[in-house]
């Protein structure tokens, strides 16, 4: 094996070859013709070892160089020793990219590697099977060119990709997936697919159970509240036994009807998609109105009700959907303010956003359940709720809502002290009413 020569050593090899030559020469008396042929010579070897260079880098299929002695035995051996050094890289990479490979093949979802403009670089066979992806026909192809939901085109707009997007397969619609899109390294997007047609079938068995069952609970309900309210009004000689036990039962039945009216609510709410029949809401009317009901609701507890609302400020929703929502938090907090309490209701802008509030100072929550109220049929406390009434569903149909509208809840509650419900509406969802 060779090593590399110095630039001096080189030329010192030239100076001893030329200056032997002239030696010899000078031993004939025909010294300068021995050194010019000495040169020639030397010229032609170069010559010689550039054409074989120059055959082996364009014409020959071998990947190692010519061999040689000397000089151009060196310069070959540096040329060997680069391309075994390339060549080992290039296998560790080829084995990187295999491993990535089969570890994505072998992942039960379908993936696919995105450049950052959303192009198909490269997807596993579960891609080709799920989403109908050609390999490789359609690298190059923008993702939101094969699959043309308008869920889809409308979740890469937002770009909000820490939930997953939920669709049918763009080749069988029968099949239901879920997406998720998940950046990683300078300028690359993982797109990953999974089939969630059975949990998707399940839910769907789920709410039109709870559905079927809250509709025919309806009528049942509507007799039994009748005959109680027909004996309690018509039998003014009941005895107090019989009056305490048929005023139980009303309450009962009421609190029994609230919560299936709640639970159908619940239930139109996660059917109901984000195009359905939006239109201008004329939300300073609506909030009034359910400030009006309010007022009536409270007589008992007498609450001082304030408000203060941006009468030129409209959101583009669904109208029954957005009462429904408001309407749960103005009833909370009647609910849960003590008699004598202070309830403020605003709606107007704050920064871009519009923002609906309302405010108590009733008992609060604690920090370790703000998280969980929202959930189905969480109560802080079950008694109390019970007791107003309460069917632990209001704030997950507001939640609902809210997912339909662009917009968020926030919670600002200090146990002890009071809370407040603020929803925050996305500044695409405003419009102004011309008053
Ligand atoms: P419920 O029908 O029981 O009121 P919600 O989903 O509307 O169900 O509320 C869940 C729980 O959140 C309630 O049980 C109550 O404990 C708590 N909560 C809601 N609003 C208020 C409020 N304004 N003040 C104190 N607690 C509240």
């Amino acid at each position: 094996m060779y090593s590399s020569l110095s630039a001096k050593a080189i030329f010192a090899r030239l100076f001893i070859a030329l200056a032997i030559s002239y030696l010899l020469g000078l031993l004939f008396g025909v010294a300068f013709m021995v050194v010019a042929f000495t040169a020639i010579a030397l010229l032609v070897w170069h010559y010689h070892h550039l054409v074989k260079l120059m055959t082996w880098l364009w014409v020959s299929k071998s990947l190692s160089p010519p061999t040689a002695n000397g000089l151009w035995g060196r310069i070959y051996d540096g040329l060997y020793r680069i391309i075994r050094k390339h060549r080992l890289k290039q296998k560790r990479l080829n084995d990187k990219v295999r491993q990535f490979r089969d570890g994505a093949e072998a992942l039960p979802d379908a993936a696919l590697v995105l450049s950052s403009d959303l192009t198909i670089q490269w997807g596993n066979k579960k891609a080709q099977r799920i989403l109908g992806v050609r390999w490789p026909g359609d690298v190059g192809q923008r993702i939101d060119n094969l699959i043309r939901f308008p869920e889809f085109a409308r979740y890469i707009e937002e770009g909000n990709f820490e939930l997953p997007c939920h669709i049918p397969s763009p080749i069988n619609t029968e099949l239901m997936i879920e997406l998720r899109l998940i950046a990683y390294g300078a300028d690359q997007v993982l797109f990953l697919a999974r089939d969630i047609s059975k949990i998707h079938r399940l839910e769907e068995m789920r709410r039109d159970f709870v559905a079927n069952v809250s509709h025919e609970l309806k009528t049942p309900l509507t007799v039994m509240r009748g005959y109680v309210e027909m004996v309690q009004m018509t039998e003014s000689s009941l005895d107090p036994y019989w009056q305490k036990a048929f005023s139980t039962m009303e309450t009962q039945v009421s609190r029994m009807d609230r919560l299936v009216e709640q639970l159908l609510i619940l239930s139109r709410v996660e059917v109901s998609t984000e195009e359905e029949e939006k239109q201008l809401v004329d939300m300073p009317k609506l909030i009034s109105a359910l400030i009006e009901d309010a007022k009536w609701l409270n007589q008992e507890k007498s609450h001082i009700l304030t408000s203060e609302i941006d009468n030129a400020l409209a959101i583009e929703g669904i109208d029954n959907e957005l009462k429904s929502a408001c309407s749960n938090l103005i009833s909370n907090a009647i609910a849960y303010t003590p008699a004598g309490g202070n309830i403020h209701v605003s709606w107007g802008k704050e920064g871009n956003k519009a923002k609906f509030s309302v405010k108590d100072d009733g008992p609060g929550i604690r920090p370790e359940h703000v998280n969980r109220i929202t959930e189905r049929f969480f109560r802080v406390d079950k008694s109390r709720s019970r007791n107003t009434g309460g069917s632990g569903l209001g704030l997950a149909i507001v939640k609902h809502v809210l997912n339909h509208h662009h917009a968020e809840l926030a919670i600002n509650s200090q146990w002890g002290k009071g809370s407040e419900f603020i929803i925050y509406f996305e500044p695409k969802c405003i419009r102004f009413i011309d008053n």
